[in-house]
């Protein structure tokens, strides 16, 4: 896998020009007639503005409208740095990186990376199939804005789960996990593990022919009554890391990264955040192997917009 340098990103996109003509060319291809007059034509950029007039109707066209750098006074070579540091570190980059970086406000930083989770944020249609893992994990800890039912409410899940290898889920957010092994996941915050929450996201996500894997939390005990997978759970209270084909290592690796980016780099997320940090990391998985290429797939996300 070829690797893609900083040298390789700098004489690619070496000013704000190049980048804004990506993005034109990104959103409306390589463009021989004007959308609006219909004529065989070319396009003159407009150099005051983040725009191209067709040369027969003078039409202008704005490549940046609707897509996450439209109304940035931010240059498009900053963002585009920033999407190629993205891409290319394991862990994610920080507001504070980013501030430092670029020498912009954390305000301002902190805008553009959720900015830029979002254009990653992008839903692949297809299911999971082959072998699946599911597994749940937590985030946060702290009870904020809760009343004193949900506290208890939380108190009592997290103890039904003790089984759960004494992961303490007291007052934390869940994520929920589906992995294919040597594949793609699927991860999703939800304010509260419900089976009949987990199941939906199971049946909308999971190709019915997946061999499932699990731990041995009761959540997924109907998971073959009901869905109608062949599922096997291995029971980590009892030391129980295997069992034939089944295991959940994959999805456990999948929690560690996430876990890496979350508390190794951004330090602590609130939860409103939480599932576009999930999304990145989900993004930065489903695409790892992929070296050099990562940094245009997410441009590439720009041709989505408004779909
Ligand atoms: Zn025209």
């Amino acid at each position: 896998m070829t690797k893609y340098t900083i040298k390789d990103f700098r004489a690619q996109y070496p000013s704000d020009t190049v980048c804004l003509d990506k993005i034109f060319q990104l959103r409306y291809g390589k463009l021989t007639h004007c959308p609006e007059c219909a004529e065989e034509t070319t396009f003159k950029r407009i150099s005051t503005r983040r725009s191209y007039q067709c040369r027969k109707c003078y039409t202008q066209f704005y490549p940046t409208a609707g897509t996450v750098f439209e109304k940035t006074r931010t240059p498009l070579s900053d963002w585009f740095f920033i999407i190629y540091m993205f891409t290319t570190t394991r862990n994610g980059v920080s507001a504070k990186e980013i501030e430092r970086a670029l020498g912009v406000t954390y305000k301002c930083a902190f805008r553009m990376g959720h900015k830029i989770r979002e254009l990653i944020s992008g839903i692949d249609p297809e299911m999971l199939k082959g072998f699946v893992e599911f597994d749940e994990a937590y985030s946060g800890g702290i009870m904020k804005n809760k009343s004193n039912a949900e506290r208890k409410e939380a108190r009592e899940l997290a103890e039904g789960q003790k089984q759960r290898i004494g992961r303490n889920s007291d007052g934390k957010t869940p994520i929920f996990a589906m992995v294919e092994r040597m594949g793609r996941v699927r991860a999703y915050v939800m304010p509260k593990i419900r089976k009949e929450a987990v199941y939906k996201l199971i049946k909308d996500n999971v190709d019915r022919t997946a061999i499932v894997s699990t731990d041995e939390s009761r959540l997924y005990d109907n998971l073959n009554k009901q869905l109608g997978f062949e599922h096997g759970q291995v029971n980590h209270s009892a030391s129980e890391y295997k069992k034939g084909i089944f295991c959940t290592n994959t999805v456990e690796g999948f929690f560690s990264q996430v876990k890496r980016t979350i508390k190794g780099t951004h330090i602590s997320v609130s939860e409103k955040y939480l599932q576009s940090y999930v999304n990145e990391c989900a993004f930065r998985y489903n695409n790892r192997g992929t070296g050099g290429a990562m940094f245009g797939i997410v441009l590439d996300q720009i041709k989505h917009v408004g779909e």
